[in-house]
């Protein structure tokens, strides 16, 4: 079975996963509403429409540079991240005043290198945006790495953010290869062979070790859930929740979700994995609930 690399049918993958990451960004927010807690125990859908946030509007941004470009370029991903940054969905302050810097005529290189004293973030914003990256590149998984590297600079420059990146983007390109997904073991074998040592690595080769726990609740403690928003205490336990969740988007969602934590960037970043693979497209439902994906994307993409 070989791979349909050509640009639309890059572009077809990526906007499947980038759906799959938008539904699990825009459903993972509404468990943030004290309302929608018990729905979230008995796995209930809350009402409609569900808004995404700043995971899919730089997602969106991510597929649209890969549409007019083929490649990540850091200036004009770094420009459409600051065109349409709405300030209203739910970005980190950092982010906020860099895009707002970078809106005004600011150069990203030095602004996203002077974040937090000069070591730059470390929040899981480079992450969380780029698994439809990965579908892309479902041919060249190396390749994914790479474009995730460059693609985490424009706004995250600290060595875990960029890991955390490469990551999400080798997951959802090993999901996306041809012959299906793998499984859950050789996906995160996968991931661990092709990122750099650092402490999202170290987190991967523990929730590789931990696959086999049915008690979700303790690995989220032992791997974290995003809480404190880094990417190491986010991506290990996101893609070892995705592994075991191929081709099942909805329990996928639920498993993730109910540890709670970082719900709308863990509930995207597994998304995006999951939907990046034939099987793993999320449920019709959920998808119409789902605000639908920025119209500046459909002009990009259609260009
Ligand atoms: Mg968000």
């Amino acid at each position: 079975m070989t791979v349909d690399s050509s640009p639309d049918g890059r572009l077809d993958r990526a906007l499947a996963s980038l759906r799959g990451l938008a539904v699990g960004d825009a459903l993972g927010s509404q468990f943030f509403v004290p309302a929608n807690y018990p729905l979230l125990k008995r796995r209930g859908l809350p009402p409609g429409p569900w808004q995404w946030t700043d995971d899919t509007e730089m997602a969106s941004s991510v597929v649209a540079t890969l549409a007019v470009h083929r490649r990540i370029d850091q200036d004009a991903l770094a420009r459409s991240f600051a065109e349409h940054h709405d300030f209203d969905r739910g970005y980190g302050p950092a982010v906020n005043r860099l895009l707002r810097q970078v809106r005004e005529g600011g150069d990203w290189r030095e602004l996203a290198s002077a974040l937090f004293k000069g070591q730059g973030s470390w929040g899981n914003g480079a992450a969380m945006r780029i698994a439809p990256l990965g579908a892309w590149y479902a041919d060249d998984p190396e390749q994914a790495t790479h474009q995730a590297e460059i693609s985490a600079y424009p706004t995250h420059q600290h060595r875990e953010a960029v890991v955390g990146a490469m990551a999400v983007a080798a997951a959802a390109a090993l999901t996306a290869a041809p012959g299906g997904p793998p499984t859950p073991g050789a996906l995160l074998d996968g991931v661990i062979a092709l990122v750099p040592r650092s402490a999202v690595e170290a987190g991967l080769r523990r929730a590789r070790d931990m696959l086999d726990y049915a008690d979700t609740t303790t690995v989220a403690a032992v791997l974290g859930c995003g809480r404190r928003t880094t990417a190491h205490d986010t991506v290990p336990f996101a893609l070892w929740s995705a592994a075991r969740a191929l081709g099942d988007y909805e329990e996928g969602f639920w498993a993730t979700a109910q540890v709670g934590g970082d719900m709308d960037t863990t509930c995207a970043i597994v998304g995006g994995v999951v939907a990046a693979g034939k099987a793993g497209t999320p449920p019709t439902e959920w998808v119409e609930r789902t605000e639908v994906l920025p119209e500046w994307l459909s002009v990009s993409v259609a260009s």
